[in-house]
């Protein structure tokens, strides 16, 4: 049987400097694929343009190799999946909008601006995408539908299908959502800017990933994207999603505080080798936070022992790598 080469990435919004929670995802997301000696792809997911800032995307690749990580497709490098921007990239998203609209899964919603607005910039949980939507426009019958439309320019939906979805995830174990979880997601915003949700499978698809390996922040995105790939007849990837890094006082990482900022630990004189040593101790990958290379961690890289409880990293750790 001929084996198909592992395909893997990273792909970080550029809007706000990487951090060790990021770090550390895109070191598992590099290792779990450079130990299948498979292609690694760095994606800069800016579809969300004035969110996105151009020079924190240059210092995300900065960091990034600063620490030792490498890939063979990127903004950087080029390679024959690109552009590897996402806000160059939405002639695609165009076409796989109408192969979904042509398939009579989207319908224009013509709900609230409010309730909208989080859905295309920030996938991290069910929470930054408000509440599930209840499906108000699935409803319309059609002449209220178009007198909406005479006055309002919709965003558009798919429609979840109605039934469970699981999934095998490699480092948080099987999951379960039910029927609807979620709710029906925008596709298009009216405004005209794709959703996460729609640009990351049109991506992912269309560059080959085969291992989708990010962080536990998006494990309640990930019902609805298979649904989008089931939609279009894409074959589904593996998912990875690697539990959280947590501050000190075991909240969500801040994501204006220098100290925990790969770019003020370069900046601090630090060694990589001791940053990616603290990233592998936190991963379970060694048993003392000591200088290691990321290559160094690749023989024998497995992601399913990377334990799936959340950890907070100590002030000790940010005393050390942020002096
Ligand atoms: N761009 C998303 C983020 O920075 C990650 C998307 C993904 O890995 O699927 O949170």
């Amino acid at each position: 049987m001929r084996m198909t080469t592992r395909r893997g990435r990273f792909a970080p919004t550029p809007s706000g400097r990487l951090h060790i929670g990021n770090a550390r995802t895109a070191l598992i997301a590099w290792l779990h694929t450079r130990a299948a000696g498979g292609r690694f792809v760095l994606r800069m997911e800016d579809i969300d343009k004035p969110r996105s800032r151009p020079e924190f995307a240059e210092q995300i690749v900065a960091d990034l190799r600063w620490l030792g990580l490498d890939w063979d497709e990127g903004p950087d490098v080029g390679g024959p999946h690109g552009p590897y921007e996402q806000s160059k990239r939405e002639s695609l998203y165009e076409q796989t909008l109408q192969r979904l609209e042509q398939s009579g899964l989207l319908y224009p919603c013509y709900c609230s601006r409010a309730e909208l607005a989080a859905i295309a910039s920030a996938p991290h949980g069910l929470d930054a995408e408000g509440p599930a939507y209840p499906g108000t426009c699935r409803r319309l019958a059609p002449a209220e539908r178009a007198a909406r439309a005479a006055v309002k320019t919709p965003s558009l939906r798919f429609a979840m299908p109605d039934r469970a979805i699981a999934f095998d995830d490699m480092a948080a174990g099987r999951q379960n959502a039910p029927a609807g979880t979620g709710g029906d997601f925008v596709v298009k915003r009216a405004d005209g800017i794709y959703g996460y949700q729609l640009a990351v499978v049109a991506d992912d698809a269309a560059m080959g990933i085969t291992d989708v390996v990010r962080g536990a922040d998006l494990l309640d995105s990930t019902p609805r994207q298979i649904a989008l790939y089931e939609a279009l007849g894409l074959p589904v990837p593996r998912f990875g999603h690697v539990p959280l890094l947590l501050g000190p006082d075991g909240r969500r990482l801040a994501k204006r505080d220098d100290a925990i900022m790969v770019a003020s630990m370069r900046a601090a004189g630090v060694q990589p080798e001791k940053v990616v040593g603290w990233l592998a101790y936190w991963s379970g990958l060694i048993a003392q936070p000591e200088p290691v290379s990321a290559w160094e961690l690749v023989p024998g890289f497995d992601i399913a022992k990377v334990p799936p409880e959340p950890v907070a990293v100590t002030d000790r750790a940010l005393r050390e790598l942020a002096p």
